[in-house]
């Protein structure tokens, strides 16, 4: 399963039901630029290493690129090629002045001390210097890349550039130029749309079961506020493995359980679940927050969830999405339902690049406002055409794209 296929078959789809116009299927159908450097990092026992990290810039109709820096021992050039084409797709989503582009490096960041770590984040920014920039380019946090890494980023490129310059990547800590609510922007944007779907179904949340893959920010943060919600959060996952608990997690113990002993799988009290068992539970929402490629042809039949919130990045191949939209699942997908990330990070580069900093307030009141209207046209557009909430998105995104593809020809 090639992310990139899944992409352009999305595309496909999308494009033939809105009858879209060639020329902007054939821009949008390769990226606009593409780099790869060797990355030589010094290790902490003297021997040199070299990894390899990409950055894709796959549109720029609309705005400067803008997306994260996957650091995995799986990124290839096909996977961060996905990754980019679509953050293109979400930034037309919520309608943010922003194009699309990842990065990533083929590392497994978990083997690294923290000097390594630092010394490859120096070097990532030292080699794509020339193509990013708080007008050109902004990267940010994805798998296995956090707040710290950013960091050490924007100081990387701000020496280089002999001034402050800390717009040219967002998903910073506070203290250094990092903005209120980016943190938990991007599971507050996919719960809000949640929130949304169950009201819309009159659903309540109290009697709502939920199964999380994934317990990073992402994941993490969406189990919380779901917890706090009252949502029964029964089964969890991370790369060690997943736990179940059918009476529900006390999320706030589990947090502090990862925290210290660095994985979910020990949690006590909890029965070990394989991974088919976590994909065949009898639950309500399911909510994919770690890798592509999890829900396929081979367990979509499975899925007994009626609502799916993808704030991973591509989890559903399209195979399994038809399956899905047969049996009735409503897929909220990734381009909408985790797109609060990529918003609040637009917001952080507006308080970089104007010096004038937002309450968590203002942060929570304008994420709503790009949230709940890109749900509402989705929405709109499933029920006009017919058709899954994924290809609705994809025409809502597709027809803001070809409308500054066109003004520019
Ligand atoms: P993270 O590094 O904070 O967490 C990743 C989590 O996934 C970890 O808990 C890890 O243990 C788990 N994981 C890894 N491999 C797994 C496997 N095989 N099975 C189960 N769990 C596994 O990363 P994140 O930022 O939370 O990103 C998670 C997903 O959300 C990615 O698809 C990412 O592209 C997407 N996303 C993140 C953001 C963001 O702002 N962080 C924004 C949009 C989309």
């Amino acid at each position: 399963m090639n992310a990139y296929d899944n992409a352009l078959r999305q595309l496909e789809k999308a494009a033939k039901l809105i009858k879209l116009d060639k020329e902007v299927v054939a821009r949008l159908s390769a990226p606009e630029k593409v780099a790869m450097a060797s990355l030589p990092v010094k290790m902490d026992d003297g021997s040199l290493q070299i990894f390899q990290g990409y950055r894709v810039q796959y549109n720029s109709a609309r705005g400067p690129y803008k997306g994260g820096i996957r650091f995995h021992p799986q990124v290839d050039l096909d996977e961060v090629k996905a990754l980019a084409f679509w953050m293109a797709i979400k930034c037309a989503v919520v309608d943010i002045p922003m194009g699309g582009g990842k990065g990533g490096v083929v590392v497994n960041p978990k083997s690294l001390s923290q000097s390594e770590l630092e010394k490859l984040a120096r070097t990532w920014i030292r080699s794509f210097r020339d193509i990013v920039g708080p007008e050109k380019d902004i990267p940010a946090p994805d798998v296995y890349t956090n707040p710290q890494i950013m960091a050490w980023m924007a100081d990387e490129y701000s020496q280089l550039v002999g001034k402050p310059s800390l717009g040219v990547v967002t998903g910073k800590p506070l203290e250094f130029g990092g903005s209120k609510g980016r943190e938990s922007a991007t599971a507050m944007g996919g719960f809000y749309i949640l929130q949304e779907a169950v009201k819309e179904q009159n659903l309540e949340p109290k009697k709502l079961k939920v199964a999380i893959q994934g317990f990073g920010n992402a994941g993490s943060i969406m189990a919380k506020l779901l917890y706090d919600a009252g949502y029964k959060v029964v089964a969890l996952a991370d790369s060690k493995g997943m736990i179940y608990n059918s009476r529900g997690f006390n999320i706030d113990k589990v947090i502090e359980h990862k925290r210290t002993k660095k994985s979910i799988r020990t949690f006590p009290g909890a029965k070990k679940i394989t991974t088919e068992e976590f994909f065949a539970l009898k639950i309500d929402v399911l909510v994919p927050a770690a890798l592509e490629n999890q829900i396929t042809k081979d367990n979509a039949e499975d899925i007994q969830a009626g609502i799916i919130v993808e704030l991973a990045n591509g989890p559903t191949t399209p195979e399994a999405d038809d399956i899905l939209y047969e049996n009735k699942v409503v897929v909220i997908p990734d381009v909408l339902a985790n797109a609060g990330g990529v918003t609040v990070s637009y917001f952080e580069w507006l308080q970089n690049t104007s010096h004038n900093y937002w309450s968590e307030e203002e942060v929570d009141k304008e994420l709503r406002e790009r949230m709940i209207p890109a749900w509402q046209a989705i929405s709109q557009a499933a029920e006009e055409y017919k058709i899954d909430l994924r290809t609705a998105a994809f025409i809502v995104a597709l027809d803001r794209l070809a409308k500054a593809i066109k003004i520019k020809n």
